[in-house]
This record gives structure tokens, sequence and C-alpha cells, in this order.
């Protein structure tokens, strides 16, 4: 335990706190040992934090405050972030297992996100609606109040930096729930938080276990709005909660997203993108490439390209990979790992053919090789379920038509990919593709101005751009009769 501090506590009420339910060991996955302790939050701390969060937004500090200076606080907690880059990557790998460079672009994500919606903090303006010369009526948007935002350990600082940058941009005060796996990097927050002056209590951080300390959060009637990102049974189980107390959700809950490939797409060009789209993060991505769909035309040269790249990264610990390059790290944990390893074995006893990787690493730590499975047909569970691991499916088509059905049929939708010269053919498509975010010939094309989210079990609501801001604030009329 001495790559990083022993013991991290959580953050309420800008205190530095113990947890009620004690700890909870958090495992470096790229040695399989022990890296530090991480405070577990109970329901009372969960009250303590929802308490704090609701007096500073009662008393108008922040929800008062001129939208120009929140929108300078949230940019300066982007800046703070850049600042301290080099340590919370460092962190950020030792507790997540991707490589260093990707957790230091991550870091750069967060500040990108607080930049952006720092800038908004002063677009969000309401309208006049005319009724006449008997009256005056105009629209102004209100801060929803508390925001609750429960984090999975995949992206655990951008997945904060998304929701929190948002909220405290129109105004909102914050209770962020951290994953019990990676929980560490958060409390860079709580010292932006500080280093920038916003008020005690209107950021909290705490961990806890997700049926205890995120039930506790997601069920409290001081919450005023939520934001989840994880899988479907949970994001189910807070809804629900939030149903109760009549509170809104953004849920954002994965997917199996297809990219579609013609036999005239660039394909040197799609070898990059099957490089970012599948095995960035390990494929632990709730929007990653975890289908290709090729034209039987290119499919055995497709598959012989896709497998070359899968080849090509090295794979080992995080920390020692500090340049962009043709390498992957650990995944998040042991267990994920298994679950990953063990949902390849099945596609192969459905008829899926292992074309490369598909082995854990002999090694400590949660490795596993990047995997292409070939021979996939629509029925099959690999072709079905989120694997949210470094595991690529390859299907085959032979018209549009079965194209698109291929792409569409699965429950989720959060996004999909064609690759074509045809600009009619790839319209057509994003037509007709069920999913909330389309890429044309290039993977994760976008950025934190484009609108994000699911359709089908992918969940609800709209995160990036300035969509997500309309989650974070209610529509107020004032109607006045004149004379
Ligand atoms: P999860 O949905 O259980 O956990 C995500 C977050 O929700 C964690 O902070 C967890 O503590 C919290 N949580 C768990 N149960 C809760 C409850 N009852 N009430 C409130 N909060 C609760 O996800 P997981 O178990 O960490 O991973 C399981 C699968 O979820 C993965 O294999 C993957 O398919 C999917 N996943 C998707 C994303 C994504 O970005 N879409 C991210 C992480 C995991």
């Amino acid at each position: 335990m001495t790559e990083t501090k022993p013991y991290w506590q959580n953050y309420i009420d800008g205190e530095w706190v113990d947890g009620g339910s004690g700890r909870i060991d958090v495992i470096n996955p790229g040695t399989g040992e022990k890296l530090a302790e991480q405070a577990l939050a109970n329901a009372a701390d969960v009250d303590r934090a929802v308490q704090a969060a609701k007096r500073v937004h009662l008393s108008g500090e922040l929800s008062g405050l001129r939208p120009v200076e929140r929108g300078r606080m949230v940019r300066k907690m982007g800046e703070y972030l850049l600042e301290h880059r080099d340590e919370i990557a460092r962190v950020l790998t030792l507790e997540q297992g991707k490589p260093l460079w990707e957790a230091e672009l991550e870091i750069s994500g967060c500040a990108r996100y607080m930049e952006y919606y720092g800038n908004q903090a002063e677009t969000v303006e309401g309208r006049s609606i005319p009724l006449g010369d008997s009256y005056f009526d105009f629209t102004v948007h209100e801060p929803r109040g508390v925001s609750a935002q429960i984090i999975p350990w995949n992206y655990p600082m951008e997945m904060t930096a998304r929701s929190l940058s948002a909220a405290l941009a129109t105004g909102n005060t914050v209770v962020i729930k951290t994953p019990e796996m990676t929980p560490l990097t958060n409390a860079w927050y709580a010292h932006a938080a500080e280093a920038v002056g916003l008020p005690k209590g209107a950021v909290n951080i705490l961990c806890g276990l997700g049926h205890e300390a995120g039930a506790a959060l997601s069920a409290h009637p001081g919450v005023d709005q939520i934001v989840f990102t994880g899988s479907v049974q949970t994001g189910i189980a807070i809804a629900s909660a939030a149903a109760q107390n009549v509170v809104p959700c953004i849920l954002e809950l994965g997917g199996k997203s297809a990219a579609i490939v013609h036999e005239d797409a660039d394909l040197d060009a799609f070898e990059r993108d099957v490089r970012w789209g599948i095995y960035f993060n390990a494929g632990q991505v709730c929007s990653a490439m975890s289908r290709v769909i090729a034209h039987e035309s290119i499919h055995d040269e497709l598959l012989e390209r896709i497998s070359g790249i899968a080849r090509s990264l090295s794979v080992g610990p995080g920390i020692e990979r500090t340049e962009f390059g043709a390498n992957m790290g650990a995944m998040v944990s042991e267990g994920q790992r298994d679950r990953a390893e063990g949902m390849v074995q099945q596609a192969l006893s459905e008829g899926a053919n292992l074309v490369a990787g598909g082995r854990k690493l002999n090694l400590p730590g949660a490795f596993l090789e990047p995997t292409v499975l070939g021979n996939v047909t629509p029925d099959m569970t690999i072709a079905r379920e989120e694997v949210f691991g470094p595991v690529l499916s390859v299907l085959k088509f032979r018209s549009d038509e079965e194209a698109i059905a291929i792409s569409n049929g699965t429950p989720f939708g959060l996004v999909g990919g064609i690759f074509t010269r045809d600009l009619q053919r790839a319209t057509q498509a994003a037509q007709r593709i069920r999913a909330g975010q389309i890429y044309v010939n290039e993977w994760y094309a976008g950025g934190v101005e484009t609108p994000f989210g699911g359709y089908g079990q992918s969940g609800y609501g709209r995160e990036k751009g300035r969509e997500a801001l309309w989650n974070y604030v209610q529509t107020k009329n004032i109607a006045i009769k004149l004379g």
C-alpha cells in the first residue's frame, strides 16, 4: 500500500469523514493487490450529505449567483483538475486498470466538460410569451435543487464531470455516490470545489455499497433529481425508488452497439476505429463498438484486419503504459474479467469461432486478451448481451435491410455506426437505426457538445450538449395581470 495514501475518507458538508459502514478494500486490477481503503457511507451519512446539499440550495448561495459567476467556478474546477492531472491520472490507473495515457485523456476530458458547461451557464434563458395588452408573461429556468449522481466504475472521473459540471452550472447542489471499485479519484472534485470557493455542502462525495448508500440516496425524499450510469437492473431499481418520491431520473444503461461496414468502406480508417471502438478502456465503455456487421463481400478480409489489430495490442499493467499506442490495460476487476471470459466461452459453445484472444493472461491482475469472435449470428447470447470487456463479435450481412435489422435486433439502442462512401445509404441507415447517437465513418464522432443517451433499454434522458442542461432545471411561467 505504498503507491498512494492508505485510507481515503468521504467528503460531507465540507468535512472529510469516516463512513458509518466501515471501509472497503480498493484493489489494483493491474496487480491484483490491495491499493488502499475507502470509507463506506451508510444511510445516515447519505442523509447528512443530502441535508447539507439541501441547506446550501435553499440558502440561494449558489442558485442566487449571477450565472457568469457559477460558470467561472465550474471552469476553474476544470483548470484545477488539469493542474493536478498527473497525480490524479496515476491513481486512476492504479484503481481502474486503464493505461496511464488513457487516464490522462480522461482527466483532460473532465476539464473539457467543466469548460463546456461553465460556458453554458449564461445561456440558460427564459422567454417572454405574448398574452395581449393586459398581461406580461415570461418563463424562468430554476435549478431543481439537490442532484444525486450515482457513478459507475469504468470512467469514474469523467462520468462525474459530465453530471457535476452541468448541475453546478445551472445552480444545483450535488451528492455524488462513487463506485465501490474505483472511488479514490473523485476526491479531487472535493479539492477542486474548495479551491474555487464553492460553499461548504454544495458538493458532497461519498462511497458506499450500491444496495446500501446507493439505495438510500435514490430513495431519499430530499433529493430532487437523479443521474445514473450503469447496469439496466440497477437503473430499474433507481428509477423505481425515484418514482416513489416523484423525482425525475436520467438513466444511461449501456448498449450492444454495432458498426455496419459496407463493401465501399475505407477499411484502413476502419481499423483505427476498431482499435478505439472496442479496445479503448479494455472495452468497458457503454458506447463500445461491441458488434461489427460486415458485408459478405468484405467479411473475410475485415475479419483478418480486425484480428490483426487485436493481436497487435500489448496487454499489461496500465501504469507501465504511459504513451498512446498499441496497448491495453487491465479490466476493472477479476470478477468483470471472469464474467467476460465466461461470455466468450458461452459464445463458442453456441457456435461462434475464436479468431483472436479469448484467454486470461498468465499474470496476476485482471487481464483478458483482446478478443475477436467470428461466425456470430444475431440469435446468440454474445450478439444480444453487453460484455463490457475487450470482446468484439463479427456478424455477416447480405442486404442493407438485413444489416439494419441486425443492428436494431437487441433491446439496447445507445449508438450505431455506418461505414460507407455512399451518402444516401448512410443517411437512410442513420434514420432507421434506433439509437441516440449515429456515427458515420468514424466511431465516437462527436464530443461534449453533442447530445448522448439511449433508446430502449439503453435508458432515457440526454447527457452532453445543450440538451443536458434541461435535465437540471425546471421551467416556471410567471404571468402578470397588468392594470
Ligand atoms: P451497477 O449498475 O450495479 O453499479 C453502478 C453504480 O450503481 C455503482 O455506483 C453502484 O454502487 C450503484 N448501485 C448498485 N446497486 C444500486 C442500487 N440498488 N441502488 C442505487 N445504486 C446502486 O453496475 P456494476 O455491477 O458495477 O456492473 C455491472 C454491469 O453494468 C457491467 O458489466 C456493465 O454491463 C454495466 N455497466 C455499464 C456502465 C455504463 O457505462 N453504461 C457502467 C458500469 C457498468
